[in-house]
């Protein structure tokens, strides 16, 4: 059974503790591999070495920084097809899914950063006669990443990539739910020549390692992905810290059909919207609001194209739906089903467990769901599921849909599909949503803003605005 181990300082290490944690593929409920264990303890040496690592590595010449990272893309991409294996196996995704998705974009994270650092500048504002102001944007030294278990490897270079290029070095913890990318990717910055300390990587539980990167003194700025409540937690520790903390949270999107849409390209958009990666896509569309006139066939249409979804054993090049990450998550979503029919609604299609045949019969599995007949305040309707769980809700009126859209804590994506342009605009406007598609989704630009508002987050990653989080503004005034 493979350990995996701490990347620390340039090296491979087994966690201080001499502590493993369990980890198990979900296709198969199996116990495939053990992670460290670590402690505050590691989390004091990879800080130390980050902040050994940071006068160097911030003085590097951006050329340099952005030969290095592309060297990172590079072997991402020469290793794809393991990179994916591993991936699929730790997170149970299809593993089409994770040679399609998951690792290109990973290698496009570095990419894009590595070349991103290239093209940067900062501003200067001439004072009328009186003086020069111009703004340096320092990295900030050693930055905190945390990051969740749904787009394990796709959501860790997110956070690693733009540190890393704006000069920072980095102490990071994957979940411990899915360290197995995050793992391969230590041996990858190894292969690169990544100097020692740059990047440090460090295994374990969220409230042993996270919380010890969290309360560092020496890790002034926190980027995090993951839940609401986790959030609210770190943010408990570093607010009073003054640290710079970006916080990327959970999501209740909205989908908006309006009967004017394009109703093929919909339905079948609208399908991955609400099912892709097993429904564990912090942008996916759970909430599916559709004007009164289209509802009964948007209805009879989408519920028999979710039924022949095809649940199976994510190796299956056939298989749309793979399996629940953990034996605890599933038991989780299965639960808000159940919540759902106590709350009156209609199971429509799944709702239970599925058992999959021969080496996934111990899986942790579930029919992908659709539900109606429930109102839009209820719980299922405003509490995140995070699983293939989706609602149907009819409208009559504008005001009505956005008034229910935006009726959740949540304001992380939404998408609306309509043939009407101004109309649009218009309720794009309205939306209480940081990331709004039309008549699509998750169509990425890795240089626009990307991030939520209300308790799906504070701060935005994406192209400038994570490099302006990665540095420090410094304003210097020459009098003339
Ligand atoms: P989670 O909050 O349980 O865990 C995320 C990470 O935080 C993990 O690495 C975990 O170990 C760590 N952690 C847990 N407790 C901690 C603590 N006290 N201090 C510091 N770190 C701690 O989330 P999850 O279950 O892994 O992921 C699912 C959630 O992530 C969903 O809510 C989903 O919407 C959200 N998500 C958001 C985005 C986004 O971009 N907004 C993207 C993906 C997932």
């Amino acid at each position: 059974m493979e350990h995996l181990q701490n990347y620390i300082n340039g090296e491979l290490t087994d966690p201080l503790s001499g502590m493993w944690l369990p980890n198990f593929e979900p296709a198969t409920g199996a116990l495939y591999s053990r992670i460290p264990a670590s402690t505050a303890a590691d989390i004091d040496t990879a800080a130390e070495a980050a902040a050994r690592a940071f006068p160097g590595w911030s003085a590097t010449p951006a050329e340099e920084r952005s030969r290095m990272l592309l060297r990172i893309a590079e072997l991402i991409e020469a290793r794809l097809d393991d990179l994916a294996a591993a991936e699929s196996k730790d997170n149970g995704k299809p593993l089409w899914l994770a040679r399609s998705v998951d690792i290109p974009r990973a290698a496009r994270n570095f990419r894009f950063f590595a070349t991103a650092i290239l093209h940067t500048s900062s501003e200067a504002h001439a004072t009328d006669d009186t003086a020069i102001n111009y703004t340096l944007r320092q990295p900030i030294g050693v930055a905190g990443c945390i990051s969740p278990w749904n787009l394990p490897l796709y959501l860790f270079t997110w956070k690693i990539a733009p540190a890393l290029a704006a000069g920072n070095t980095v102490v990071a913890k994957p979940s411990e739910i899915t360290p197995m990318t995050a793992y391969r990717l230590s041996e990858i910055c190894i292969e690169a020549g990544l100097p020692p300390g740059v990047l440090n990587i460090v295994h374990g539980t969220g409230a042993d390692v996270g919380a010890a990167i969290t309360a560092h003194p020496g890790i002034p700025a926190i980027s995090f992905t993951g839940g609401t409540q986790t959030g609210a937690t770190i943010a408990r520790t570093a607010a009073p810290m003054f640290k710079k903390l970006s916080l990327e949270l959970g999501g209740k999107n909205p989908t908006i059909i309006f009967a004017d849409c394009d109703f093929d390209e919909m339905l079948e958009t609208v399908l991955r919207s609400a099912f892709s990666n097993q429904g564990e896509i912090c942008l996916c569309g759970s909430r599916i609001f559709i004007e009164r006139a289209l509802y009964d066939r948007f209805r009879d249409a989408f519920t028999e194209r979710v039924r022949a979804l095809r649940v199976g054993d994510p190796l299956d090049d056939a298989t749309g739906q793979g399996a629940i990450v953990s034996e605890q998550h599933m038991e989780k979503v299965l639960g808000y089903v159940d919540l759902a029919r106590e709350e009156g609604g209609n199971v429509l299609c799944g709702g239970e467990r599925v058992q999959v045949e021969d080496r996934c019969s111990e899986g942790w599995f579930i029919a992908p769901t659709v539900i109606e007949g429930l109102p839009f305040s209820c719980r299922t309707n405003q509490e995140e599921i995070f699983g293939p769980v989706v609602t149907l809700m009819p409208f009559d009126t504008e005001d009505e849909v956005l008034t229910m859209a935006n009726s959740t804590p949540y304001g992380l994506a939404a998408s609306v599909w309509t043939g009407d342009v101004t109309r649009a605009h218009r309720v794009a406007a309205q939306l209480q949503s940081g990331i709004i598609w039309i008549n699509c989704w998750m169509l990425r630009d890795l240089r626009t803003p990307f991030g939520g508002m209300k308790q799906s987050g504070v701060g935005r990653e994406g192209g400038w605005e994570a490099l302006r989080f990665f540095t420090e503004a410094k304003n210097v005034c020459i009098k003339l």
